[in-house]
């Protein structure tokens, strides 16, 4: 509570009391201190891949591009690190505009069946290298959904492109959609490392990891869930977890139906 307090007087002009006021700032300080974690946050996760550049072009500098092979290594960091950063500043700007609420979204009717396919196509040759098998159930040609495309490709990008992040070589992907109380659910659902319980809900705050170490060499940037999360909700969708650990996840996207009687 923040106390601000006044005196007051009495008809004999003495000082007849104090009122006190008392104002709750528990939502202010807590708006304060996500921001103050937000700055830290962004400040570390670009200061990181700055340090690994910096070293690396000092080392070259330094001789090390005499040797082609060891230059070479290190030409192959400080490019990976570099897009690292233009990852980060990406889903950064995203989020920024999402937050000042200018993404302009053009809701359009979309075929989820289409959609999906679409999306699967481009996570292909991420699944095929990894080994990973991606199954597409069959989803019905009349589910439809008043959906911004960029918007709902970014969502299905992120979720399943976790699900084969996340899933070690020779694991499964499936994809389903289907109709429910009016709503389309689409369901992305793998057999990997799983998501421990006490972690399930923040997962979706911005730079939340679970397992900080591990996933930052995965090349996440620790916003895409929040991203689709943000998206979903000016659709008014949700996003939902169900996830045990070694077994897998699923995550399911709730989107209000379109023409269906
Ligand atoms: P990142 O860029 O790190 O993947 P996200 O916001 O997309 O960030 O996801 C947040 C965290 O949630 C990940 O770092 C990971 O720990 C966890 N996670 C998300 N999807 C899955 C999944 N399908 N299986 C296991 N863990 C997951």
């Amino acid at each position: 509570y923040k106390i601000d307090y006044a005196p007051f007087m009495n008809d004999q002009n003495e000082i007849g009391g104090v009122i006190l006021v008392f104002k709750n700032v528990t939502e202010q300080y807590k708006i304060e201190k996500m921001q103050k974690e937000f700055v830290a946050n962004v400040s570390h996760e670009l200061k990181t891949p700055i340090t690994t550049i910096k070293s690396y072009a000092e080392t070259l500098i330094d001789g090390a591009i005499e040797e082609p092979s060891i230059a070479k290594e290190f030409l192959g960091v400080i490019n990976s690190e570099s897009d690292r950063m233009s990852r980060l500043v990406s889903d950064l700007l995203k989020l920024s505009r999402m937050d000042y609420e200018q993404t302009n979204w053009t809701k359009e009717k979309l075929n989820v069946n289409e959609m999906v396919m679409d999306v699967c196509r481009k996570l292909r040759i991420v699944a095929k290298n990894k080994k990973i098998k991606m199954h597409i159930e069959s989803i019905s040609e009349n589910l439809n959904i008043l959906f911004d495309r960029d918007g709902f490709e970014q969502i299905m990008l992120n979720i399943a492109g976790n699900a084969v992040k996340y899933t070690p070589s020779d694991g499964n992907v499936w994809i389903d959609a289907f109709e429910n109380n009016k709503d389309v659910v689409i369901s992305i659902k793998d057999d990997g490392i799983g998501i421990p319980k006490e972690d399930q809900t923040r997962i979706f705050d911005r730079f939340y990891r679970v397992d900080k170490a591990r996933t930052r060499q995965m090349g996440g940037t620790g916003l895409g869930l929040s991203i689709a999360k943000q998206i979903a909700e000016a659709h008014d969708s949700t996003i939902i977890v169900n996830s045990e650990v070694q077994k897998g996840t699923e995550i399911k996207i709730i989107i209000p139906g379109f023409e269906i009687i």
